[in-house]
This record gives C-alpha cells, structure tokens and sequence, in this order.
C-alpha cells in the first residue's frame, strides 16, 4: 500500500512536470532542456544518453550458478531419475507462483503448446484460430499436429488478436482458439472466453511472453483449458530453452505428460503416439536458481512501464500498447509502441529508429511480417494431407481469406524494447527514453536532411 502511494504521488508529479513542460513547449525534462535538446545526436548533437549501460540480460547470480553445479554434482540428470529432481520441484513451485493446480515442464514454449494441441485431441482436419502477429513457434505448434492455423486480425492499439475477427473466421472445423498475450500483457480474454463457451471450443493461452501477469485476478495462463510458457533465453524467466504447460484438470494434465514423454504414461504404459520433449535438469536448475527473485523483477518492469507510459501520456507522436479493462499487471516481456509519422514531419520509421538510436536508446520494430504473409500458406496447401483433410472449398476460401490489414499496420507502426534489460533500470533510465523520443519530436524538421541523407 505505501509503494502503492509513493507510485502514485510520483506518477502525479511526472505528470505536472509534463503538463507544465506541454505550456512551455517543450516535454522534455528539465534537465535535458537548453544546448543539448537543441540539435539530433545524428547530426552531431550531443545525444541524451552517454556511456550508461542497461541491466544485462539473461539474470545470473549465486543462486543460479550454485543450483546447477548442484545438480552436476548430483548425477540426477533427468527427470525420470527422481520425482525429488530439478523439474518436479520447479513444475510445484511454478504451479504454486501461477496458482494452478498442475504443472508439466517441456523443452520448449513450442513444446508446450504442441503437446496441449494433441492433449486437446486436436489433429488433421481441425481448425486453430490464433494471432498472425505472434512468434512462429505458435503456429508452428498447431502444423505438428497437422491441423490448421486460421489467422485471425489483431486490435490495431493493442497489437493483440481481435476477438470479433475470431468469431467471424469460426467453421464448423474449429476446435480451438489459442489468444497469444503478445508483449506479455493480456489480450481480451473475456470475450475470448465468451467466445470459446458460446461455440464450445477449447482455450490454449499461449502465455509464452506473460509470465505472472494478472488479469481480473487470475494469471495469465490459469484461465483458459490449458496454459503454456516459454522459458528461451529473452523471456522474463528463462533458462536457454524450455517451455510449461499449466493446467488445472488432472486428466488433461497427465495426458499432456503422456505426450510429452514419448506417449508413455506416469504409470510407465506406453499408450499413445507422441513426441519426447522432457525438459532436462540443468534447465530446471537454472529455473529454480532464477525463481526466488523474479517477483522482483515483475513489480520492477510493472512499476516502469508505468511510469514510461505516464510520461508518453497525451504525446501524439507515440502511443504505447494499449491494455484492457481489466489487466492487474503485465509481464512487460516487450514494452511496444506505435510511431505515428505524420506527427514527425513525414519521416519514416527507420528514420526515428536511426535518430533515436544515436539519441543512445535502441529501439527496434519486433515482427517484419505478420505469419499471414509468410511462406508456410503455400507450403501447407501443397501438401496431401491438407489436400485430404479439408475440402477443395475450403482450402480455397482459407486462401482468399488470409488478409489482416489491422496486423500489417501494427507491422509498420511498431517501435518497441526487450524489457529485461531496460525496464529493470531505474526512473532516470525512463527519462532517457521518454526524452530521447521527445527531443527527436521537437527537432523533427531535422529528420528530412537523414531521410535524404
Ligand atoms: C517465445 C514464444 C513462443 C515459443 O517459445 P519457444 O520456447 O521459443 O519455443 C511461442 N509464442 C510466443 C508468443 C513466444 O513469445
């Protein structure tokens, strides 16, 4: 409650100092103002931020470091050796963090969400409707099952899949939808959920970017059927590679670990197909090591993704991502925007990029394509079994149909950051840059001669 007030009386002050810079003319802190604003870093300013450097990124202290010489030491490699192991204490006590009843670890996010498709039943000849604007590992995971991926348009200010769009690209082939809860804050899942009931379908979350984000109360995760995470290297808990399906119906839970064992089940039956995609223990050492500090971590990237978006607060040429009614908290895996040209002078993104960038703060513009506009359509509509499974009909209608508009914008528009790195700084390392976009605003007459250049 006392952060709580201290967030909030500064949130009011950051807000007055904006208010008062707007009167003035000019947003940019008090600090940055006079000589120093008044001429691009890429034209041979003086840029705002020099020779400071972010929090790295991947997190390794201690903890980590002695929780996998402990499990070197401990010759208990894999998972089957022992139920006290690495992986069956990280799947608890990840459960436990998330507030699901189940958890089971694989090797990958991709991993994950494959195994809770075939968990689902789901196979050739059905239907996935799920974001185009998403890591390929998404898709990916619904072709291992030799189902098909219909894309559904994005909420362009949200960047997250539209739920309207979804139900109007529903066919009596559908068995699930799959939201993606893109930058790790939360799409729109109540409709989503609405959705799903209305038409039975089942909810894969592909929570591979939300790591204990809250929406209205509940984890990311934990609110449709099954739940799944990634743990690569860039995101917010991570380990190099690994993945987790969450899950709060046993029956479902243990079929998962059927799958992901090869098809051989808890009671050592080897009952159906499936993959082996068992996560190893070096990879839940790490996890565990990284485990008791990442709450920390959270709070921090909550509290200053705040505070940034209070200061971008009324700006025009920039508006951050866009969150529903209901958000509690984000896992702020990446902090995305979208730049509106016509507010500087015409100049294109890579222009601000470039401007921004010598300013000495790295921005970038995430996904190039959406998925609807890669190479895999034509691929998968080549293939038999496609041609098998679905009708000449539909396979054409699916093709006509590819078009995301709303998703291509946010292609365009977006200029983003990995916040592990970033949002784990400090207030001031928000200032830089809230201030590196603002002086490049103020001086956007200049960003021609770059264009040009
Ligand atoms: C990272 C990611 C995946 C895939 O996870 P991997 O661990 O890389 O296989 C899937 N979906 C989203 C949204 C992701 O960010």
């Amino acid at each position: 409650m006392e952060t709580d007030l201290l967030g909030r009386r500064k949130f009011l002050a950051a807000s007055a100092g904006a208010i008062a810079a707007v009167a003035t003319g000019s947003r940019l802190a008090r600090a940055q103002t006079g000589k120093n604003s008044s001429e691009l870093a890429i034209l041979g300013g003086q840029p705002i931020r020099k020779n400071k450097s972010w929090p790295s990124w991947p997190h390794v202290d201690e903890d980590v470091v002695n929780s996998v010489l402990n499990t070197t030491k401990s010759g208990i490699w894999c998972r089957i050796q022992s139920s006290h192991g690495t992986v069956p204490t990280f799947e608890k006590k990840f459960a436990e963090m998330e507030g699901a009843t189940f958890c089971v670890c694989t090797g990958a996010g991709t991993q994950s969400l494959h195994t809770s498709v075939e968990a689902l039943g789901i196979g050739a000849g059905d239907e996935v409707i799920t974001s185009p604007y998403t890591d390929p590992g998404t898709i990916a995971s619904i072709l291992a099952a030799k189902a098909l991926p219909v894309l559904a348009d994005l909420d362009p200010e949200s960047f997250q899949m539209d739920p309207e769009d979804t139900r109007r690209r529903i066919t009596q082939s559908t068995k699930a939808i799959m939201p993606v809860h893109i930058m790790g804050q939360p799409c729109n899942m109540d409709r989503f959920m609405e959705i799903a009931k209305e038409h039975r379908l089942k909810v894969i979350e592909d929570a591979c970017q939300a790591h204990l984000a809250e929406f209205r109360g509940k984890k990311l995760g934990t609110i449709g059927d099954l739940g799944c995470f990634s743990f690569q290297t860039s995101k917010t808990i991570a380990c190099g590679e690994g993945g987790a399906i969450l899950g709060n119906d046993e029956q479902l839970m243990d079929r998962c670990y059927t799958i992901h064992n090869h098809g051989t089940s808890r009671r050592g039956r080897t009952e159906m197909p499936g993959p082996k995609y068992r996560m190893n223990e070096f990879e839940a050492a790490v996890l565990l090591g990284q485990l008791p500090t990442a709450q920390e971590r959270f709070e921090l990237r909550n509290k200053n993704a705040n505070y940034l978006s209070a200061q971008l607060k009324g700006f025009e040429g920039i508006t951050p991502q866009k969150l529903y009614e209901g958000t509690e908290s984000g896992a702020w895996y990446l902090y995305g925007m979208s730049y509106h040209k016509e507010h500087f002078n015409g100049a294109s993104r890579s222009t601000f990029l470039k401007a921004v960038a010598a300013e000495g703060i790295g921005l970038s513009s995430y996904i190039r394509n959406g998925l609807h506009r890669e190479p895999w359509i034509d691929y998968i509509l080549g293939q038999r079994i496609y041609q098998e499974m679905f009708s000449q009909e539909r396979l054409e209608s699916y093709r006509a149909e590819t078009a995301c508009p709303n998703c291509d914008r946010v292609c365009q528009e977006m200029v983003m950051f990995w916040s592990s790195g970033m949002l784990l700084g400090t207030e001031q390392d928000m200032d830089d840059i809230a201030n590196a976009i603002f002086k490049v605003h103020e001086n956007r007459d200049q960003l021609q001669q770059i264009e040009k250049s």
